[in-house]
């Protein structure tokens, strides 16, 4: 499976000049539409050419990555679903942690247990695309997993998130919060962990100025690993946050823009 990805390429040493790990769902992408906006793309456009590259750390799948890198001239290398799928351009998907079945095994052992989840892989199609505002075709894409399994779940008075993470991790796995749907991952997997993936993959992105910039929980982890972090909207409450971040008030593509004028601003005195 050697596929195509981001065509930003800096291989010319001393080119990069920095870096920025972004989400995408209701941060370079808005949350409803799931398309950036011009001002967005112009953006991306602008920052590749003051040697900046763009890595989507995401929870969405590759199939999804590989469509928007399509239109926008992203960095060829991309952390997916959650961080638990590395892929560089021209190379295998690497997997980081245990693969999507383990997970879904998990899964049933929550469900008989008691608690109230639902996983992607019980769904049609068309039940994803209700839950998530995707069309059909998208929701097909969406549902391409090779090592998450993204679900719903309703906290219950004593069946409580803190509590079911703790279960998960019992089980041998790790529980994030995205914006929509809560997602199951390897053991230690996280956007975080992924970031350093990246880092061990291409040395020279541990060398340069780095932003991250995301929406919801599971983007804290990622924010922790850079020195410019960016919280987009007020979905997050201050108490979840484990380390400084500057907040944003406009969630999705312009939060995004917002974001990248700062981190560009701060290039521009290094
Ligand atoms: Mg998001």
């Amino acid at each position: 499976m050697n596929r195509d990805l981001g065509t930003a390429t800096f291989l010319i040493p001393g080119q990069l000049r920095g870096i920025v790990y972004t989400d995408l769902d209701g941060t370079l992408l808005d949350f409803d539409t799931f398309l950036p906006s011009p001002s967005a793309v112009s953006m991306v456009k602008e920052l590749v050419g003051v040697g900046v590259m763009t890595v989507p750390v995401t929870s969405k799948t590759l199939s999804e990555v590989e469509q928007l890198a399509a239109i926008l001239p992203l960095a060829p290398i991309a952390a997916a679903e959650g961080g638990a799928v590395l892929h560089r351009a021209g190379r295998d998907p690497s997997l980081l942690g245990a693969p999507r079945s383990e997970l879904i095994a998990i899964l049933r052992t929550l469900q008989a247990e008691g608690w109230p989840v639902r996983g992607l892989s019980e769904m049609r199609a068309g039940e994803v695309a209700t839950i998530t505002g995707l069309s059909a075709a998208a929701s097909q894409r969406a549902l391409q997993r090779l090592a998450s399994e993204p679900f719903t779940f309703v906290s219950e008075p004593g069946l409580g998130a803190a509590v079911l993470k703790e279960r998960v991790r019992e089980l041998g796995g790790n529980l994030v919060r995205g914006g929509r749907l809560w997602h199951l991952l390897g053991a230690g997997v996280d956007k975080g962990t992924a970031i350093e993936e990246v880092r061990a993959c291409m040395p020279t992105t541990a060398s340069v100025p780095a932003a991250a910039v995301g929406d919801a929980w599971n983007d804290l982890e990622m924010m922790c690993k850079v020195e410019h972090r960016f919280l987009l909207g007020t979905t997050v409450p201050e108490a979840d946050i484990p380390c400084a971040v500057e907040r944003i008030s406009e969630r999705g593509p312009a939060g995004f823009v917002e974001a990248m004028l700062r981190f560009r601003m701060s290039l521009k005195g290094s």
